[in-house]
């Protein structure tokens, strides 16, 4: 599992600076966030729920039993949409309400 950072969709906004637990984004003089030590995340996928441009996937590898999917979120309201894509373009669409997500 790892964290991929699109460049082109990046606006340097900080939002990912700010919220991700660990510290562990930075923005570099290209006004990019780049990661420190990628190997220091830990998955809470904060950083891809709190990014406005889906600029954030997450990489779900075989250690965590994932086949190379990637997931990005967006957001509408307190609706969030995950989005799954497979290595074969294949998408799978999950909802979650935020207002429910920590009820368990
Ligand atoms: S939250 Fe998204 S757009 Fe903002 S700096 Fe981080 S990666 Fe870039
Ligand atoms: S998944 Fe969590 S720990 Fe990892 S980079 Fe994103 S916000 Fe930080």
């Amino acid at each position: 599992m790892s964290i991929r950072i699109n460049p082109k969709k990046c606006i340097g906004c900080r939002k990912c600076v700010e919220e991700c637990p660990g510290n562990l984004f930075v923005i570099g003089e290209d006004n990019k966030a780049h990661m420190r030590d990628p190997r220091d995340c830990w998955g809470c996928a904060t950083c891809v729920k709190i990014c406005p441009l889906n600029a954030i996937s997450m990489y779900l590898g075989a250690d965590i039993g994932g086949d190379g999917t990637s997931m990005i979120v967006k957001h509408s309201g307190n609706v969030l949409h995950w989005i799954f894509e497979s290595p074969d373009g294949m998408k799978l669409f999950v909802e979650t309400d935020r207002t429910e997500s920590n009820k368990y």
